[in-house]
């Protein structure tokens, strides 16, 4: 049993330099070939549900599935779940298992941001479990625009949410499909001085390698949300399996021609960002 919450997972990213893989998952062959990777580095990981996720399977078997995985894992796996827009939807994922509620208040008002996050917190804490929120807003790649997080009211959302991590908006976008989205460090810097919650990067495969990997060791930035790039590699993987024998109608021997690809992929991931510096 190694189901873990997102603070057990972040804190010792914090403190011992390096960062926590947030993959995005969108049913059982990606989840199951991430938890595989993570086992094979040997590293934590936080598996997230996030809406197109839950669009297409119910919260409550999402949660199940986690938790399968979770409690046969060799390293600690976080039931994650990703942009949750309510109240709501925060209690059905609590209800369902999950060990980690996202609220996303970065649409609204800061003060309504701020009310309705700790609202969150209070639920997850008084459970046992962890939140993270977002302050400033991180955009989508043809999509809307990001805000950029501005430090001083980071600073006072930490404060007067007690959020176990926090997302910010720093040059990183959500559904990127190269790594030209370089990160604002001196913004994150200033944010890094005035609060001391392990930071997110949501949209992480829109940001260069190089960079990833140094502020995985060097900055308070302990979880990097990566969906797109995996998810390539899943399509590609997916596309190649249905086309290699015509014949073949069976989609679980489709299927598994997946997992080594997306396995493979995730590894690559988690190495870089993951590692204890030695
Ligand atoms: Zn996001």
């Amino acid at each position: 049993m190694t189901l873990a919450t997102l603070a057990e997972v972040l804190q010792p990213a914090l403190k011992n330099g390096y960062a926590v893989g947030g993959l995005v998952t969108l049913g059982w062959e990606d989840m199951r070939a991430y938890v595989a990777a993570a086992e094979a580095e040997n590293v934590p990981v936080i598996l997230q549900a996030g809406p197109s996720c839950r669009e297409h399977t119910p919260l409550p078997i999402l949660g199940k599935m986690f938790r399968h995985l979770a409690e046969n894992a060799s390293v600690p796996v976080v039931a994650h779940l990703d942009h949750g827009y309510t109240l709501e939807e925060c209690q059905i994922a609590l209800d369902s298992g999950f060990t980690s509620l996202m609220f996303d208040g970065s649409r609204k008002p800061l003060l309504q941001n701020i009310e309705e996050t700790a609202a969150v917190v209070e639920l997850a804490h008084g459970a046992g479990i962890s939140c993270e929120g977002e302050i400033g807003f991180v955009g989508y790649s043809g999509g809307a625009q990001s805000a950029g997080t501005d430090p001083e009211e980071a600073a006072r959302f930490a404060r007067e949410t007690a959020v176990d991590a926090m997302a910010i908006s720093v040059g990183n976008v959500h559904l990127k499909q190269n790594r030209d989205g370089e990160l604002d460090e001196a913004r994150i810097r200033a944010i890094e001085a005035v609060t001391h919650v392990p930071l997110v990067i949501h949209g992480g495969s829109g940001v260069p390698k190089a960079q990833r990997e140094a502020l995985a060791r060097n900055s308070a930035i302990c979880k990097f949300n990566i969906g797109t790039e995996l998810r390539m590699v899943f399509g590609e993987a997916l596309r190649s399996a249905v086309n290699r024998d015509p014949d073949r109608f069976d989609r679980v021997q489709i299927l598994k021609d997946t997992h080594q690809p997306i396995t493979d992929a995730a590894r690559e991931v988690l190495r870089e960002i993951s590692k204890c510096p030695t």
